[in-house]
């Protein structure tokens, strides 16, 4: 059965990776991308999640093209590292406006369909140092485990629906967030992760497709970690 697919961010990384794994597996997959150029392949709309009415405009265009989304992954997200005293207001407030208020914005949008259909599918991508914590990151994990309060509160709010709500927490991914590292900063990382090694996209898009799936359908309010046990469950 081919669904209706949206994916935020999908032009590069995780976000592409999951959209090639929803259009492998036969879905219908529109992507949402910032800046550059739209990947080849999908249906793919200019959209800047921090501004409202760009993800109005977004979400008509998708619905004409492909119907109502009915599995809307949120993965666009940005980082703006610095230690706390150094953090300005706007350093801050950028991050929490485009992980955490642009999650809300385009899961809104997504839902008010849903509830018309009485099912659907909502997967966010947050981050292991949201439940964890990471020094130079305040901003960025704030808003990660932020993602975790609004998911359980949805599962609750739509569950009587048919509408599932998770989330899906990676350790540390091969992308270009993550290529800004220095190598020293890469080997601390890998060698707190018990596989020892970082993700591919790959093995991100493989959950997230899970928790959209048939098979997932008594799952919501999860947050699912897939980070080669750096987060030990949490
Ligand atoms: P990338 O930096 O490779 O890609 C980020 C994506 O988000 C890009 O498509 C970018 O668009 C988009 N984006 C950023 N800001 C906005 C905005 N305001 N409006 C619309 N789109 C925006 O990151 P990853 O693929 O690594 O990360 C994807 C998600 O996974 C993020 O939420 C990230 O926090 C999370 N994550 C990543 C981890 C990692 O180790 N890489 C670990 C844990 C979580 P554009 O191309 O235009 O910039």
């Amino acid at each position: 059965m081919s669904r209706s697919v949206l994916v935020t961010g999908g032009n590069r990384g995780i976000g592409l990776a999951i959209a090639r794994a929803f259009a492998d597996a036969g879905d219908k997959v529109a992507v949402t991308y910032r800046s550059g150029e739209p990947p080849e392949g999908f249906f793919a709309v200019k959209c800047d999640i921090t501004d409202g009415e760009q993800v109005e405009q977004a979400f008509k265009e998708i619905e004409a093209q492909q119907g109502a989304v009915e599995v809307l992954v949120a993965n666009a997200g940005v980082t703006r590292d610095q230690l706390l005293l150094r953090m300005s207001d706007d350093d801050f407030t950028s991050v929490l406006d485009t992980n955490l208020t642009g999650t809300f914005r385009v899961v809104k949008a997504a839902v008010r369909k849903m509830l018309r259909a009485r099912k659907g599918r909502v997967v966010l991508i947050s981050s292991v140092v949201g439940l964890t914590g990471q020094a130079g990151q305040a901003n960025y994990a704030a808003s990660k485990a932020g993602l975790v309060g609004f998911a359980r509160s949805l599962a609750r709010e739509l569950g009587s629906r048919n509408i599932t709500v998770n989330v899906v927490a990676p350790g540390f991914v091969d992308t270009d967030m993550t290529r800004v590292l220095t190598d020293e900063q890469r080997q601390n990382i890998v060698g707190q992760v018990p596989l020892a090694r970082y993700a591919q996209p790959e093995e991100i898009a493989a959950s997230v497709r899970f928790l959209a799936s048939e098979e997932a359908a008594y799952i919501t309010g999860a947050v699912i970690p897939v980070d080669g046990g750096l987060g030990m469950g949490h």
